[in-house]
């Protein structure tokens, strides 16, 4: 049985914790080393293994130094710089973590927020990173709008009931924004109203699902007739292909 807790970091961040029933521990995107460190020694755990699926300091700031605890496997992605890594992942390649009961994850090449973005797909998880958030997705840094949507829509193909694990605690302000993109979506507003009372509690609004987003989140909604014709609005033009209307709903997000 694996167990998933999120530890907190900087000021939004998650660094998502995997654990197994004998106290066996794989960190994802690990951005800061201390709290990671705490949260395993308070409750006794050894580190097996750090998954990245990108390269901003925010999300490897803490891979060398927890590495340094042990004979510990550094997962990233292949086509960007990650400190200490030590299996390079491309799609089509899988991790096997035999400490947490053989837990299989595919990797997918998720290119936008950054041009070697990975998510790591298993065990009924989505690990976005960036990528995609609950009711949003990662800024363009690195990759253009058709690159994004190409990766979402990927992500979008995955089991509705797939958990996401993201990288930040950004779902509150992402869906006050996808409100002004859909203000006549009532599974959208369900969930508005639901976030606010989470945040307004401390509660964490993550692990969301993927029928969820796929409910609510402007981001993978660029065939839904209502998101077509607020985007063409907001840009003053008809957005014609599914990537017009998502490079209008990133830049509108961008501007929000
Ligand atoms: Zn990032």
């Amino acid at each position: 049985m694996i167990e998933v807790t999120a530890i907190p970091a900087f000021r939004d961040n998650y660094i998502w914790a995997l654990s197994n029933e004998h106290g066996e521990v794989v960190v994802v995107d690990p951005g800061e080393a201390q709290p990671v460190a705490e949260h395993i020694d308070q409750r006794g755990q050894r580190l097996v293994g750090i998954l990245v699926t990108h390269h901003h300091p925010d999300h490897v700031g803490g891979v060398t130094a927890l590495a340094s605890r042990g004979d510990v496997p550094v997962w990233g992605p292949a086509r960007e710089r990650v400190p200490g890594r030590t299996v390079a992942l491309t799609e089509g390649d899988q991790v096997t973590i035999e400490a947490l009961d053989g837990l299989t994850l595919d990797v997918l090449d998720v290119p936008g927020h950054t041009a070697g973005h990975i998510a790591f797909y298993g065990g009924g998880m989505l690990l976005a990173g960036d990528a995609l958030f609950a009711g949003g997705c990662g800024r363009l840094f690195e990759g253009t709008p058709a690159q994004m949507r190409a990766s979402l829509a990927k992500l979008r193909e995955l089991p509705p009931e797939t958990q996401l694990y993201c990288g930040h605690e950004y779902t509150q302000a992402n869906l006050t924004f996808a409100m002004a993109v859909e203000p006549d979506n009532e599974a959208l507003r369900e969930r508005y109203d639901r976030v606010a009372e989470w945040r307004a509690e401390g509660r964490y609004t993550l692990p969301s699902t993927l029928a969820t987003e796929l409910a609510t989140n402007p981001f993978l909604r660029w065939d839904q007739p209502a998101v077509q014709a607020n985007a063409a609005t907001h840009a003053g033009n008809a957005a014609s292909s599914p990537d017009d209307v998502f490079a209008i709903v990133r830049s509108w997000k961008d501007s929000f």
